[in-house]
């Protein structure tokens, strides 16, 4: 167990955490809020999302629950403010919540985001989460992709078939680790799910790199 700073004392102290959803003192979900969520626990839902490709990259997705109150105000936290509780908060919940074996992994990496908006948001969330699953699982956490190209949030785009295209050849692998993903079995991390089309197509790149399998793991499916 790691010992309570003294930093974190005055940290905590100072700006005490409150539930996301029901405001009330102590941690970012309170126990009643957190009772709330219904976790999928077990089921892979690559079948589900694969209806929407021709063709599938991803061997598995897993997704702890669905994208409602009161699980979305805490996602809302990440990438608003409170990013780095939040993200703490958060994928502990994945590692407990989704059945996941780890010993089966080599490598977690994240959705990347366009450096443009990385600078302008600070952080990338997907890539927080990761970090601080890597601590929980013991499996490294590297940046094995970079996002090409800077385009539109996937959620203001309604038309399905438009959203599918436009995410052909957005990503690329860092050339850092071009050479290392051989036979390589990653898991994935998103933050919120849709069509899966952002996953599948950071899936291909992988796969196209040698990679053996990819496990998406989002944090909330909004389809
Ligand atoms: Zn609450």
């Amino acid at each position: 167990m790691k010992k309570f700073s003294f930093f974190q004392f005055w940290q905590a102290f100072l700006f005490p955490d409150f539930c996301q959803h029901c405001q009330k003192l102590g941690p970012m979900l309170c126990e009643s809020c957190y009772q709330l969520i219904e976790f999928f626990w077990q089921e892979d839902f690559s079948q589900l999302f694969a209806k929407n490709f021709d063709q599938v990259y991803f061997d598995q997705v897993r997704v702890m629950a669905s994208f409602k109150q009161p699980l979305s105000s805490l996602i809302k936290a990440l990438k608003y403010q409170h990013h780095s509780r939040a993200a703490k908060f958060l994928a502990q919940m994945l590692y407990f919540h989704v059945n996941i074996n780890y010993q089966t992994i080599d490598i977690i990496t994240f959705i990347p985001i366009h450096p443009q908006k990385r600078k302008k948001r600070g952080y990338n969330q997907s890539q927080l989460l990761a970090q601080e699953l890597s601590v929980w699982s013991q499996k490294p956490c590297l940046k094995l992709l970079t996002k090409t190209k800077n385009t539109k949030p996937q959620a203001q785009i309604t038309d399905k078939n438009q959203r599918l295209k436009r995410l052909n050849n957005s990503f690329a692998i860092s050339p850092f680790y071009q050479n290392a993903l051989f036979k390589q079995n990653i898991l994935l991390i998103d933050d919120v799910i849709t069509t899966g089309a952002t996953s599948n197509s950071a899936s291909q790149i992988l796969k196209k790199n040698g990679v053996n399998s990819v496990i998406v793991l989002a944090l909330a499916s909004k389809s």
